[in-house]
């Protein structure tokens, strides 16, 4: 049975980049799809992107145990990996990969240790700021927060299996769907 993949990262590191980019040119892997209760971007699409639901719908999803992991991200919305999708995939044969923050990736780490965790690096920390403020989608208070949470989140980088620097997406998707079809 294929190996269960989890990308995690600090924030503006690319994770969504890189995943989208997998998304649009490795077919043989299966992305797992969100759900949260964050509002869609422009340009994101139910069902492909995420599941977008009321914090009501988290909840009840949540209290039914449809969640592997799920946690508040940023302070802001919540995010959960629904487990039956994910299950189906893995007994299809798919390579699945979930692109979560780091505390779903601790929490999937509890449940199926045998997973292989991938942690998304910068090329550095300057570099990591630059992307954060070129994004231009938040709002100063919400980038403090952000990079907050990534100076933590660096830190946690040889709690990981493999680490991935982000210096290029081709190149660091490249990487990441080849160690998963060695898998
Ligand atoms: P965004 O709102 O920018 O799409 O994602 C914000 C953060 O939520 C990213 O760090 C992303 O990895 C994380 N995220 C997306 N889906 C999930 C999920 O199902 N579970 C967890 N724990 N984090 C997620």
């Amino acid at each position: 049975m294929p190996a269960l993949f989890v990308l995690a990262g600090p924030t503006a590191v690319g994770k969504g980049t890189v995943s989208a980019y997998i998304r649009e040119h490795y077919p043989q892997v299966w992305l797992s799809v969100s759900v949260t209760t964050r509002r869609p971007r422009p340009g994101e699409v139910e069902g492909r992107h995420y599941h977008f639901v009321s914090q009501e719908r988290f909840d009840e999803l949540a209290a039914q145990g449809e969640f592997l992991e799920y946690a508040v991200v940023h302070g802001r919305a919540s995010y959960g990996t629904p487990r039956a999708p994910m299950q189906a995939a893995i007994e299809a044969g798919l390579l699945p990969l979930l692109e979560i923050d780091l505390q779903g990736a601790r929490q999937v780490r509890e449940q199926l240790p045998e997973a292989h965790f991938v942690f998304l690096a910068p090329p550095s920390w300057d570099e990591l700021v630059r992307r954060l403020v070129g994004r231009g989608t938040e709002t100063p208070e919400e980038r403090e927060r952000r990079l907050a949470t990534a100076r933590l989140e660096l830190a946690a980088a040889d709690e990981f299996d493999t680490v991935i620097v982000n210096d290029d997406v081709r190149r660091a998707a490249g990487e990441l769907v080849h160690l998963m079809q060695q898998h």
